[in-house]
């Protein structure tokens, strides 16, 4: 086994293969570009690399830079994850060639799989099913359109060198297939540097399933089951199992079987994943990655195995750890990719800061030793405070559970989606547990279609829990503007409080994302309280939970607990399973402010105190100007939002200050 390995990659597959490292005592180096200096991986990883700037092109990307990086720290090997270079041949020829282990398969295997094209004559040669289709040499435009009108509409134009569904064309009629070829090549030329192209029947309603192998230097080789990614949008995963359901132990056994003689084929070595597409019980060879597939971990939920473990192990020379007849497979698996995205502007990816990130009670990596199995995984990259930049994949985690059958890991995905809470870019969270809610789903019932088919219905408004979602926005908006620990608030919205009289005041919300208008009225009489905000009164009591975010209340007869993080104005609240954003329209104090100006008592931005201009006891009017900043070469004098009387100064001269912090605190008066 290697002293030590560098991982050419991000994110949470770069955390991921560190956790195994750390588990076989392993060290490891990552590697960072400007953008992730102070990413997770860095942290995750006994030692750091920068290798350059944010863009890939100019880090991740760069072969010299991540070779001298291993030489410099002396990793004897490299793993690459997935995406970046790990199916790049001259990477693997580049470690070769420093004598260094490349954790993957030999250069002529990635180079054999690296054209589909090619890939399939091989496998054709092989007896591996293919998909009908046409992937020959000859490229010429009017021979294709021959091809495609012999083989019948719908066909299917995929870039040889393609990967990641780009360049891919659905050509339904043959009068479409020149511009269809055109743009697929344009494409591929732009995207991969190589134009070629093929074509294969397009099959309506299939499944994608793929078989994981696995293979040694020794000559052993084994399949480690299959998974379903049948549920992709853009052609592309989002939620994937094991086993995939449905198929009976004697097509399991002959996919397996011609997976490994696919590997077989290209003298395969390490951990690779042959993709079939199939119909009813009939499978067809698609492609082969030939690397660690971001789906690997519903196969070793299943198995109880550590797959980078076996990546190792192989690299290292050892013999693949078990043989065919000692593998087996125990209860299923689900994996959700959690992403940046916006699904309803058709998956846009989403950027930004993720400002809250709470994701479900559940174990970060826990496999090998005593084959322990967690029933809740998260395989994460980011911590919160992270942004996710537009310069890498938006993926935040991936959510993966087991059971001992399919409906209880469906069980388990529901409540873990329903307590993943995410503020900041938008993500898919909602979209995914309304999939696996879903009724085809459910049932099992998977096509590659199943996104689009029941768009309608995976799209329609949703019925909110929104009384009770209200009822803890406003919990926390009393808590904060009006509770016993109320040091962080405004002081100008303390004025308006006054919690213990006859006292009524309306509370003007919006509801984030349908824009609505929510008009809620808060009364309190003594210790009676009541909300409004069905247009009928109810009696309403509140409490704080015991962890710093968690309410509860009662409004009527409903009880309900929940979780509010506050950003600003926003309200993000939590409860029921779903999430909800209100802003609240603080229309006193946006008045307050167009009257007094400057009034405040918080820092306006990051700068240093000046003046002090006065002390406790000091008894102030509206607008007196209390404090002088220095920010950005400019002075700022903070001024008294109302009248009042100064209690206490927390800074003085000449200190720094943050942005937002409170300067100084004034009792009304
Ligand atoms: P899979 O079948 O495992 O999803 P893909 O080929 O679609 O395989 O890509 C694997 C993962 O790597 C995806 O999450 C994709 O977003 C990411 N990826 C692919 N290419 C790159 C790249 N050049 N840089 C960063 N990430 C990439
Ligand atoms: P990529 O390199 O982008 O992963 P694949 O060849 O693996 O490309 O195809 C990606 C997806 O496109 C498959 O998972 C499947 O959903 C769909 N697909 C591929 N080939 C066909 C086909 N012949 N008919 C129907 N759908 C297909
Ligand atoms: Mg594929």
């Amino acid at each position: 086994m290697f002293n030590k390995i560098l991982i050419a990659n991000r994110g949470e597959i770069a955390c991921r293969v560190a956790a195994t490292c750390r588990r076989l005592g392993v060290k490891s180096v990552a590697v960072y570009s400007d953008a992730d200096a102070n990413a997770k991986h860095v942290a995750a990883c006994d030692e750091a690399v920068h290798i350059g700037e944010a863009s890939a092109q100019q880090s991740y990307l760069r072969i010299e830079r991540i070779i001298a990086a291993a030489r410099a720290t002396g990793a004897q090997a490299i793993h690459p994850g997935y995406g970046f270079l790990s199916e790049n041949e001259d990477f693997a020829r580049a470690c070769e060639a420093a004598g260094i282990v490349f954790i993957g398969p030999p250069v002529e295997a990635i180079a054999a799989m690296g054209s589909k094209a090619a890939a399939k004559a091989l496998m054709h040669a092989a007896a591996v099913p293919l998909v009908p289709g046409y992937h020959g040499d000859d490229q010429d435009a009017a021979l294709l359109q021959r091809e495609a009108d012999a083989m019948g509409y719908p066909v299917l134009l995929k870039a040889s060198a393609g990967g990641g569904g780009k360049g891919m064309r659905v050509v339904e009629r043959s009068e479409d297939f020149a511009a269809a070829l055109a743009s697929c090549k344009r494409e591929a030329a732009s995207s991969f540097g190589n134009d070629r192209v093929l074509i294969e029947k397009y099959l309506t309603r299939p499944r994608h399933v793929e078989v994981q192998v696995f293979a040694d230097k020794l000559g052993g080789a084994v399949y480690l089951f299959d998974r379903d990614c049948s549920v992709q949008r853009r052609h592309q995963k989002v939620l994937e199992e094991a086993p995939a359901p449905g198929l009976n132990d004697d097509v399991r056994r002959a996919m397996g079987e011609a997976a490994v003689a696919a590997a077989r084929a290209v003298q395969y070595v390490g951990a690779g994943t042959v993709e079939f597409i199939m119909t009813g019980a009939d499978f067809y060879f698609m492609e082969m990655n030939t690397r660690l597939q971001v789906e690997h971990p519903v196969t070793e939920m299943i198995t109880g195995l550590d797959l980078v473990e076996w990546q190792l192990r192989v690299a290292a020379g050892e013999p693949l750890p078990l043989e065919q007849a000692q593998l087996q497979v125990s209860g299923h698996a689900l994996e959700a990719r959690i992403y940046a995205e916006n699904p309803a502007r058709g998956f846009l990816p989403s950027t930004g800061t993720l400002k809250h990130l709470r994701m479900p009670q559940g174990v970060e990596f826990r496999l090998g030793d005593a084959g322990q199995r967690a029933s809740v995984r998260i395989d994460s990259g980011v911590r919160e405070g992270d942004t996710i930049t537009p310069f890498y994949d938006p993926m935040i985690a991936k959510l993966i559970v087991h059971g001992a059958t399919r409906a209880d890991a469906l069980a388990r995905m529901r409540r873990a989606l329903e307590e993943c809470e995410i503020v900041g870019p938008h993500t898919n969270v909602e979209f995914l547990h309304r999939l696996v809610t879903s009724e085809p789903f459910v049932h099992a019932d998977l096509d590659t279609g199943l996104i689009e088919r029941h768009h309608d219905a995976l799209f329609a408004a949703q019925n909110k829990p929104l009384r009770e979602a209200l009822a803890l926005a406003c919990a926390a908006l009393i808590g904060r503007e009006g509770g016993v620990a109320a040091s962080a608030s405004p002081w100008q919205s303390l004025a308006h409080w006054r919690l213990n009289s006859g006292f009524k005041q309306t509370f003007a919300w919006r509801d984030v994302e349908s824009d609505a208008a929510l008009s809620v009225a808060f009364s309190q009489d003594g210790a009676a309280q009541t909300l409004d905000c069905t247009g009928r009164e109810e009696a309403y009591t509140w409490w704080r939970g015991a962890q710093a975010p968690e309410y509860g209340a009662t409004i009527g007869d409903t009880h309900v607990t929940g979780r509010v993080f506050i950003d600003g104005d926003v309200f993000h609240v939590f409860c029921l399973g779903t999430a909800i954003a209100f802003e609240w329209q603080n229309l006193l104090a946006h008045a307050a402010d167009a009257e007094h100006g400057e009034g405040r008592l918080t820092a306006p931005m990051p700068g240093k105190v000046i003046a002090v201009l006065v002390e406790p006891g000091t008894v102030v009017e509206k607008g007196t100007p209390l404090i002088v900043m220095e920010a950005m070469k400019m002075e700022h004098t903070i001024g008294a939002p109302a009248a009042g009387k100064v209690t206490e100064v927390l800074y003085g001269v000449g200190d720094q200050v943050a942005d937002g912090a409170q300067l100084l605190m004034l009792e009304a008066g």
